[in-house]
């Protein structure tokens, strides 16, 4: 299924659709996930407008380069408006975890700088990455998940050889 620009057309209903956005964290990487369309508050209107939307006080931001689609037959259909789900990063595949044989799940988050905060609400800004699988396989958190994945195969390479 092909990516529509956000510029060129934006999802009519609300609901989840599936987004495709490059990470500002890790330039030439591109995450997607799924996320709710929405109606906020935008001044003295509302409007119909992405979960990880930005409001300045005058008008609604998305990122720079946004794409989406619909959500595919396989993908979750039960994800709640508020949290964004089945974040994945493109052409990255970790190897099977050496313990429980399975291929462990991505989790990223933003923390913020300064104070202990983190949200997990705009994947282009995630800034911790890990890999979890059973308790055996998870691993340390990165700052770029392709660094995380190589590091990780490599070692899991070495020690099967
Ligand atoms: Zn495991």
């Amino acid at each position: 299924m092909s990516w529509i620009a956000y510029t060129d057309q934006k999802p009519e209903a609300a609901g989840a659709y599936r987004w495709r956005m490059e990470s500002i964290v890790v330039p030439g990487m591109f995450v997607t996930f799924i996320a709710h369309m929405r109606t906020r508050g935008a001044g003295y209107e509302n409007v119909l407008s992405p979960l990880f939307d930005y409001w300045d006080g005058y008008r609604v931001h998305v990122p720079a380069g946004l794409q989406w689609q619909p959500l595919r037959a396989e993908d979750p259909q039960d994800v709640e408006w508020h949290r964004v789900a089945a974040v994945e990063v493109e052409n990255l595949s970790p190897m099977p975890c050496p313990y429980c044989n399975r291929v462990p799940v991505l989790e990223g988050l933003q923390r913020y700088q300064g104070h202990s905060g983190c949200d997990r609400k705009m994947p282009s800004h995630y800034n911790e990455w890990s890999l979890k699988c059973c308790s055996w396989g998870n691993t340390p958190s990165y700052k770029s998940p392709i660094d995380l994945v190589e590091r990780r195969d490599s070692v899991l390479r070495r020690i099967s050889a």
